[in-house]
């Protein structure tokens, strides 16, 4: 196996990640959502940039969900064209 050293860049909010695939607490919590391939209810356009709700909960459970998904440790679609342009999306297809 090939491997790259390229150090991951920061998330900027893009929401590309979450949008082409629910992640599997997103799966997980979200489950007829998810199935019905829609788009995932915790991601949350704040008007500058896209957050996941998961994470903000009270009491521990956000901090579990950050733990989860690695939050904080950089973007690991960082060749995806959202990074340039972040906006409020539709869809997949932008
Ligand atoms: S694709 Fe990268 S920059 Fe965009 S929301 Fe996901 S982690 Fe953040
Ligand atoms: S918004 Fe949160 S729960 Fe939903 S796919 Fe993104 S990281 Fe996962």
């Amino acid at each position: 196996m090939i491997r790259v050293d390229i150090p991951n860049k920061e998330c900027v909010g893009c929401g590309y990640c979450c949008i082409q695939h629910i992640c599997a607490c997103g799966r997980a919590a979200y489950p007829d959502e998810a199935a019905r391939g829609e788009m995932c209810p915790s991601l949350h356009w704040n008007g500058s940039r896209y957050v996941c709700t998961l994470m903000m909960r009270p009491g521990g459970e956000g901090e579990f969900y950050k733990w989860q998904m690695n939050a904080g440790l950089g973007c690991r679609n960082f060749l995806n064209p959202w990074r340039n342009d972040v906006r409020k999306r539709q869809g997949k297809n932008g």
